[in-house]
């Protein structure tokens, strides 16, 4: 790797590999059986993994780029973490890549990273491992630009555990294959466990031909990005810069658009409000602005009012 590689293309190679090495001590508490599980408030739990991953990944990036801020769902964590759970080694392959012109001066100071190290937990806590993600996000000058959705229990054809996926806007994405959603349908993708009545109306302007409830913001998006929905629905507050950071930046560089209820495109500097207070509105991107109007403008205006 010459010295010279732009520092986005060096964060992105370390996070796909600290997103695996997340990945597989995600498996590991599992099979180990004791989940640790923590009440962080109403339908929010925290487990030894969600504490575990953060640590690790926390820890591997601070550790090669310490002077870029780096927060995670979990707060301040222990970064006296294990050899083991150091990750130093850049993806080679994602290094091979040109780098987009429009980062290749980024500074340091110009990049915050969101680290979601297990999105999903209360379906990892429930079996429904499928929907589990560790989400990397790589902000800079307050967009989502790059990101990783790592699935540490996606069946590989091998039999392998774990598939990881990035996109970094201006170049593209990798690790699963782009598919389009039929035509003629229009299936929605939402929570299965944050919703209200507010939530449900707008869910419901939509007259879907099938409504998925899945966990997890980046199981959701990629349900967008293999063809499995047209559109992610969620209109209320409650997800956070973490959640939504990597899927954005993924989605986008494949074509779609995450934005608020509004339409509007979330801000990730360090200083923002953790909470995306006006929901989540995603799609393949052909048809977003259309999506956006047919939720009756009084429901929008009340997301994250009431
Ligand atoms: P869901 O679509 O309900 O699986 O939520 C996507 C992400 O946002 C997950 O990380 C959830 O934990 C988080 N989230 C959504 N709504 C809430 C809420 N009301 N309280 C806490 N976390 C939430
Ligand atoms: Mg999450
Ligand atoms: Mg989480």
């Amino acid at each position: 790797m010459a010295s010279s590689t732009p520092l986005i293309m060096r964060i992105m190679a370390l996070s796909i590999n600290t997103a695996k090495r997340a990945g597989g001590i995600i498996r590991d508490v599992l099979k180990q059986g004791d989940l640790g599980i923590v009440d962080k408030g109403m339908n929010d739990p925290q487990t030894e993994a969600d504490r575990s991953a953060q640590r690790c990944i926390i820890a591997s990036l601070a550790k090669k780029f310490p002077s870029i801020q780096i927060i995670g769902e979990e707060g301040g964590s222990d970064l006296n973490v294990c050899a083991d759970w150091l990750v130093g080694e850049l993806d080679e392959a994602f290094l091979k890549q040109n780098c987009p012109t429009d980062w290749q001066h980024a500074q340091p100071e110009d990049f915050v990273i969101w680290v979601d190290p297990l999105d999903g937990t209360a379906e990892y806590t429930q079996g429904h491992v499928e929907h589990v993600t560790v989400l990397i996000g790589i902000a800079i000058k307050n967009s989502a630009v790059g990101g990783i959705i790592h699935q540490p229990f996606y069946k590989q054809s091998s039999g392998e555990l774990g598939r990881t996926i990035w996109g970094l806007k201006g170049l593209g994405t990798g690790g699963f294959t782009s598919v389009k959603p039929p035509a003629g349908e229009f299936i929605i993708t939402t929570t299965r466990s944050h919703s209200n009545a507010l939530h449900q109306r707008a869910v419901d302007v939509f007259n879907a031909s099938k409504v998925l409830k899945v966990g997890g913001a980046g199981f959701k998006v990629l349900q967008l990005l293999e063809g499995k929905a047209h559109a992610y629905v969620f209109a209320t507050p409650g997800c956070k810069k973490w959640d939504t950071c990597a899927p954005e930046a993924v989605l986008e560089a494949n074509g779609g658009t995450l934005t608020n209820i509004n339409g509007e495109h979330y801000e990730y500097n360090a200083d923002v409000e953790h909470v995306n207070r006006r929901g989540v509105l995603a799609s393949s991107g052909d048809n977003h602005t259309e999506l956006v109007e047919k939720i009756p403008i009084e429901v929008r205006q009340a997301v994250g009012t009431v």
